[in-house]
């Protein structure tokens, strides 16, 4: 467990796009490492817009690389042994690439259930990320839960309202855009301690415009005296 002053913070990205390397850049700039959670065959993206071999490797020297699966199936909807074979097969071509292993999952879209955690288990991952949002405290290893995504949803509306302590002007800043919904997480996990979790999609950030906002949101978060910076992997090593 973490102690109520320690302050953590990690980011991860999903699905392995060639903008990955544009994010990761930002990341740098802040000094924020980021876990990139990587399908090296997609189904989902135009083959032309997959992150490859040599993209993935250049991440790895500076941030750390984590499966996704091999095709980002919806792994409830598959087979119990197209599943199991998808994410040990993602694993082994990642390791490959990069020469290394990787000791990080993330379920595609969020998706599972206690079949995959211990598929995940079984393969040889020490941590699984999920897309629960809205803690500071990450739970479970395999079901490791995250503070803010870097995209607006709308159901955020009732967090906002906690967020901005039920000043409606502010709610309403909070709940449209998700950069100021960020930092005001942030302020409470500097007075709580815990850990701060920010994850996202470079290519929705990119197709949402929001480059910047990414970017007041690093700075921000980033270069903080008495702020330990991990990867996800790291956080399964804090034992958080
Ligand atoms: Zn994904």
């Amino acid at each position: 467990m973490t102690s109520p002053a320690e302050l953590i913070v990690t980011t991860s990205w999903d699905d392995g796009h060639r903008l990955d390397p544009r994010l990761a850049e930002l990341l740098d700039r802040y000094r924020v490492p980021g876990t990139f959670y990587i399908a090296p065959r997609n189904i989902e993206f135009d083959p032309a817009d997959r992150l490859p071999a040599a993209g993935i490797r250049e991440l790895a020297t500076r941030h750390e690389i984590g499966g996704h699966t091999l095709t980002h199936p919806r792994l409830p909807l598959i087979a119990d042994r197209a599943a199991r074979e998808d994410i040990r097969a993602g694993k082994i071509e990642l390791e490959d690439m990069i020469g290394d292993a990787i000791e990080s999952f993330c379920y595609p879209r969020g998706e599972y259930d206690e079949r995959h955690t211990a598929m995940v288990r079984d393969c040889g991952f020490a941590l699984a990320r999920t897309v629960r949002r809205h803690t500071l405290n990450p739970g479970k290893p395999f079901e490791s839960g995250t503070t803010v995504n870097a995209y607006a949803h709308r159901v955020d509306g009732l967090v906002a309202l906690r967020m901005a302590r039920f000043r409606p002007r502010a709610t309403s800043r909070l709940f449209r855009h998700w950069d100021d919904l960020a930092k005001a997480w942030f302020d409470t996990f500097l007075e709580q301690g815990g850990v701060f979790h920010l994850w996202g999609h470079s290519w929705e950030v990119d197709a949402r415009g929001d480059w910047e906002r990414l970017e007041r949101v690093l700075d921000y978060i980033g270069n903080r005296p008495g702020v330990r910076y991990v990867t996800n992997g790291e956080l399964a090593g804090a034992g958080v």
